[in-house]
């Protein structure tokens, strides 16, 4: 909390948004050609590269599981993608975000159709400006459509806040640094589930609904995003295959 004023009285925010608006989103998918799939993600000033890798055979074999490929993620920052310079040694936030980011996406992708491999899924934070969780699940959901593995749907995030006392979409690093609440969301947005759930700050029982109602509303235009980056790369490859 601080006492710096983050919503005016008329509903704007410091960067001009509405309260329900989010910032500008860029995606594009299959940019890297070492890797199995691909994707960029810039949500505002946040900027996030995702490679998948596999499914592979298991390295070492003792971590291959019988009936199920292993989802592995990293989420990392880059050294140079804070204000301050960022340790490149992952520290305890990146290893809780590792797992949250995993259990995120596990629940979208058909794990049991590759048993004993891996699935590798590389979250590179390339610039911070809050929100990188869930830009990185958004990537990462279509990092791994473009690797080709199956999917039950794609998963799509973002985070939620308050200020001032009023719900806002889509905060930005003064927002989430100074709010009063940072709650990101991820979902299965076509077979309605949610994957992820955290809250940083509080909320009362109202606030809570409404900003998964407006987490909803984000997500359903990220999700239209998504399908129109992964119709933009098929289109692509149509294209150069037919020059
Ligand atoms: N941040 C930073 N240095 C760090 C960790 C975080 O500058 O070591 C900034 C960065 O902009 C990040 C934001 O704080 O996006 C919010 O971090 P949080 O842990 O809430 O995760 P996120 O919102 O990125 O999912």
């Amino acid at each position: 909390m601080s006492s710096q004023i983050l919503l005016s009285p008329d509903g704007i925010r410091t960067d001009g948004r509405r309260i329900d608006e989010m910032r500008k989103v860029k995606m594009e998918v299959g940019l890297l050609k070492n890797c199995s799939g691909s994707a960029y993600i810039e949500q505002g000033k946040t900027k996030i590269i995702v490679a998948v890798h596999g499914p592979r055979e298991a390295h070492p074999k003792y971590l291959a599981l019988p009936h199920r490929a292993v989802l592995r993620t990293r989420y990392h920052m880059a050294p140079f993608s804070t204000s301050e310079r960022k340790s490149p040694a992952p520290s305890r936030r990146e290893i809780e975000l590792t797992k949250v980011i995993r259990e995120a996406l596990e629940p979208a992708v058909l794990l049991e159709e590759f048993p004993k491999t891996v699935i590798d899924v590389f979250i590179e934070v390339l610039q911070a400006d809050a929100g990188t969780r869930s830009a990185g699940v958004t990537a990462a959901s279509l990092a791994l459509a473009e690797a080709g593995i199956p999917m039950r749907d794609l998963v799509t995030a973002v985070a939620v806040g308050k200020l001032e006392g009023k719900v806002v979409l889509d905060l930005n690093e003064e927002e989430d640094e100074h709010g009063q609440a940072d709650m990101p969301v991820a979902m299965m947005p076509n077979i309605n589930k949610i994957t992820l759930l955290q809250l940083n700050g509080r909320l009362t029982g109202e606030e809570l609904k409404e900003g998964l109602e407006v987490a909803r509303k984000g997500i359903s235009q990220l999700y239209q995003m998504q399908k129109q980056a992964l119709t933009m790369r098929y289109s692509a490859t149509v294209q150069q295959e037919e020059e």
